[in-house]
């Protein structure tokens, strides 16, 4: 696939740098684009030979998938924080509007496609459970009220009361407090599997600020995850910014309890070779645990912090199974799509659940003419160290995907041109995510705020950004990370470059995502 940027290509890159980011995630872009937009001189690292990490792309016998992420709420709407950031960094690509959201298949054959207007979709809900209008309407205006909230504490890292009666309450909690019908529990769950983790221990805060989100417009891009990646590697080098691509940081250098550099193997695989970088600040976008196991020098690393990271519980992996097809109908595949579950227990996500997404439905030009694309997601609840067999794994979950695939839609398997599948470990191999996990640490209530790994404080010039780290995982989130830490480092140590963070403000405020 051809690169809109380009990348140092075999040469080796300066001694010194402002900033130097490990991995190239949209943490790491976005992170890059906004230091660079300060001014200062950026060099971003990437391992593998294309950028996005979890928002990439790759391409079988014409046929162009997404690596993992597929929604991109608010993003193409510049209304919002996010969509007017990625407008301000010059971000062009488009971004096409889903309507509905979502689409939901249950246990006794029904289903629910969610509009993309909230009026439209409680109007629906009630209409479906007519008993329930005045309970739903509680619901909602505890929805709108814990999102704002959420927004404040978790996003722009204010303090406020007004989360205590919420800080701890799951979305199981949140539903049973207000609903006793199972099928309706199910339905304002069941896109439960996105946030990689079960309604009872996920975050009603959190999960309230996404489920909103969605009506201020969730998107598609405009050629596929890699198409926005790329140009946001197009942006950054445009403002100067340096990228090394299939380079491996395998070291955070540091003295007197402060970074200042990292040690880089780049160069052919048959003759890789190890350079030094002085840095000013590092940024880590990578895994936090081995970014603080194998990148730091243990007597850089507090014990104590180090284990109570190590007893964080990590979301759930994802496996993808990607599907090339001809000849299929497309109306077939608009009524298929969506999350189809045999269980009305939200909790069992990660057993009996999957979800079909069809990028063709938003994106044509993704598969070659007249042909569709189908990519299932299905989290597995896995002990990934315990696995040795790998390949009897993906054989056994892409039997499960396959088999519920021709149930859904008889004759399916005839119209396979090309089929892979990617398991927790494809995933760890592609972007060393943590026993490939879908989103970070789980967006349970006690993972979340204070309690997830902070941005900076471990060491003096060190930040994390990405799903690894505050406020959570997912494609917003993390953005709201990599603006956070650029400003901190703008702030904290290039107070002279005062002009140039009026613009960096400006591009974004940093302040919350709505
Ligand atoms: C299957 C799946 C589906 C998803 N769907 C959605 C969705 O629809 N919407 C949504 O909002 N979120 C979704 N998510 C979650 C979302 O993709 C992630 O939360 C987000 O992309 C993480 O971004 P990041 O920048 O933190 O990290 P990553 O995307 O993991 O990027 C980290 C980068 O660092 C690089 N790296 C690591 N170590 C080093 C090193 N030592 N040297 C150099 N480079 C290194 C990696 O190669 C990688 O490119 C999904 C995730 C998965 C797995």
């Amino acid at each position: 696939m051809k690169r809109r940027f380009t990348g140092l290509r075999g040469r080796q890159p300066d001694r010194s740098y402002d900033a130097v980011i490990i991995g190239a995630g949209v943490g790491g872009l976005i992170c890059a684009n906004l230091l660079a937009l300060a001014g200062l001189s950026v060099l971003l690292i990437e391992q593998h030979y294309m950028v996005g990490g979890y928002c990439s792309t790759f391409r079988r016998k014409g046929y162009t998938f997404d690596a993992a992420t597929h929604f991109y709420p608010l993003l193409g709407n510049p209304e919002t924080i996010s969509g007017k950031l990625l407008r301000d960094l010059g971000i062009t690509n488009e971004w096409v509007k889903m309507d509905p959201v979502d689409h939901f298949h249950f246990p006794d054959g029904s289903s629910f496609a969610v509009p993309a207007d909230f009026d439209s979709y409680l109007e629906k809900l009630k209409l479906r459970f007519p008993a329930e209008g005045p309970a739903l309407d509680r619901f909602f205006a505890e929805v709108r009220q814990v999102y704002m909230v959420g927004l404040l504490s978790y996003f722009r890292w204010r303090k406020t009361d007004r989360l205590q009666p919420y800080r701890k309450m799951t979305v199981r909690e949140a539903l049973d407090r207000h609903f006793s019908n199972e099928k309706l529990k199910l339905l304002l769950a069941a896109d439960c599997g996105h946030w990689g983790s079960p309604p009872s221990r996920t975050s009603f805060v959190f999960d309230s600020m996404l489920r909103l989100s969605y009506f201020l417009g969730n998107y598609y891009p405009r050629g596929g995850s890699q198409a926005f990646a790329d140009e946001l590697a197009l942006r950054f080098e445009e403002r100067g910014g340096t990228i090394l691509m299939a380079s491996t940081v395998r070291r955070i250098l540091a003295k007197n309890k402060t970074a200042n550099g990292v040690e880089v193997e780049t160069g052919p695989a048959h003759a890789r070779t190890l350079s030094i970088v002085n840095a000013g600040v590092v940024v880590s976008n990578a895994d936090l645990l081995s970014t603080l196991e194998r990148l730091l020098e243990p007597q850089h690393v507090d014990l104590h912090r180090l284990s109570s990271i190590r007893k964080l519980r990590p979301t759930h992996p994802c496996f993808l199974t990607h599907i090339g097809l001809k000849e299929m109908p497309t109306e077939v595949l608009r009524e298929a799509a969506g999350y189809h579950w045999d269980s009305w227990d939200s909790d069992q996500v990660a057993t009996r659940a999957f979800k079909i997404f069809v990028p063709t439905l938003y994106e044509p030009a993704m598969a070659p003419a007249g042909g569709h694309i189908v990519i299932v997601q299905k989290l597995t609840d896995i002990n990934y160290d315990a696995i040795d067999d790998w390949a009897a794994h993906k054989a056994k979950v892409e039997h499960y995907i396959m088999s519920n695939l021709e149930r859904v839609m008889p004759g399916f398997s005839e119209k396979v041109v090309v089929k892979l599948s990617a398991s927790a470990l494809t995933s760890h191999r592609f972007t060393a995510n943590h026993h490939g996990a879908m989103l970070g640490w789980e967006m349970s209530p006690n993972q979340l705020g204070v309690a997830r790994p902070a941005l900076n404080g471990l060491l003096r010039n060190l930040y994390f950004t990405g799903h690894w780290t505050q406020p959570g995982g997912g494609i917003t989130p993390v953005i709201v990370s990599a603006m956070q830490v650029a400003r901190r480092i703008t702030q904290s140590h290039f107070g002279d470059l005062s002009d140039k963070r009026d613009q960096l403000v400006a591009a974004g405020e940093f302040a919350c995502v709505a």
